[in-house]
């Protein structure tokens, strides 16, 4: 049996047409271009991340999930596709998202394998002024929103959010939603790459076509009368304390703050992941210990036990309910 570290993987950079160099910030190294997502953990076919320290430095996700996912991952911890559940990513929104929706595990039209998509974010920077959109407009139902995406006007039908550091939002499947320029936001979300597109303001993609829109596929998954989709802000925490900032059948996901030594530990039902979203200091384990910083994710196995936390540091902490 391998000893239970914290794991700590290379990020996987993709290029968008609305990123930037802003991940740059976090001390991560960043291919040339746009790079607008920085998938920090993952265990998906377009995506899987390596571990990048201790003994199993060099293994992907996927592979940890075949080798020690029974004592790593906790008897919670699997998504209905036997893959690691969340895909944990770092957004860079140099531009505006096209506008979209993600479908719920159940929608017929997904391809094999693949899972619906709920999501949170965590906003870790905003430009005076940013906003994203979040939801429709009150009365918006299905004939409103075709005709509207038919008639090129679906913008009048999304409400717009004006957001700023320290924002949560969560974004069950179904709900409309779009990141907009000026934002870095730490997202945690179901182990899912489907995304419909509703609309993308007429721009031309990376290679200069406009992109793919879905709109059969968002009109049918679009939750007409909310999918529950909440939004708060985050301050008010005291010194080593948590807020419930995101709740959802997928994960729970909790803001703290370090300000002083914090024993913790995992249980045996899930992992645990940490996404360090400001500050630094030190992580340490039976065993071992080392400094961490903003920008950086842990995935702390189930069967790790008690760990703590010390420093100057605001930490996002996932689990599977
Ligand atoms: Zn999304």
């Amino acid at each position: 049996m391998t000893t239970p570290y914290p794991l700590q993987f290379k990020p996987e950079m993709k290029e968008r047409i609305w990123g930037g160099r802003a991940l740059e910030r976090f001390g991560l190294e960043l291919p040339e271009g746009a790079i607008g997502e920085g998938w920090m953990i993952g265990d998906h076919p377009n995506g899987t991340t390596k571990v990048m320290n201790g003994e199993l430095a060099g293994l992907g996700l996927d592979e940890i999930r075949e080798r020690h996912g029974r004592e790593f991952f906790g008897t919670k911890g699997y998504a209905e596709n036997g893959r690691f559940p969340l895909l944990i990513k770092l957004l860079d929104c140099n531009d505006d998202l096209s506008i979209q929706v993600h479908p719920t595990d159940s929608y017929e039209k997904l391809p094999k394998g693949e899972l619906g998509k709920t999501e949170m974010w965590y906003v870790l920077d905003a430009k005076p002024g940013a906003k994203i959109i979040y939801g429709l407009k009150e009365g918006v139902d299905r004939p409103a929103l075709a005709a509207a995406i038919e008639e090129g006007r679906v913008m009048d039908c999304l409400q717009e959010v004006p957001v700023e550091a320290g924002d949560a939002f969560y974004i069950p499947a179904g709900t409309v939603h779009a990141l907009c320029a000026g934002v870095v936001v730490a997202e945690i979300q179901q182990n899912s790459d489907t995304t419909y597109r509703v609309f993308d303001y007429n721009r031309p993609g990376l290679d200069g076509k406009l992109r793919e829109l879905h709109v059969e596929d968002s009109l049918n998954v679009t939750a007409y009368e909310g999918a529950g989709a909440t939004r708060m802000k985050t301050d008010g925490i005291g010194a080593n304390e948590w807020l419930v900032i995101a709740e959802s059948p997928y994960f729970v996901v909790e803001k703290g703050l370090v300000r002083a030594p914090w024993k913790l530990s995992t249980t045996p039902e899930s992992f645990v992941i940490l996404v360090v979203a400001e500050g630094a200091g030190t992580l340490s384990w039976e065993g071992g210990k080392q400094d961490v910083k903003a920008g950086e994710c842990f995935l702390l196995p189930a069967n790790l036990g008690g760990y703590e936390l010390d420093g100057e540091l605001t930490v996002l902490r996932s689990v599977t309910p």
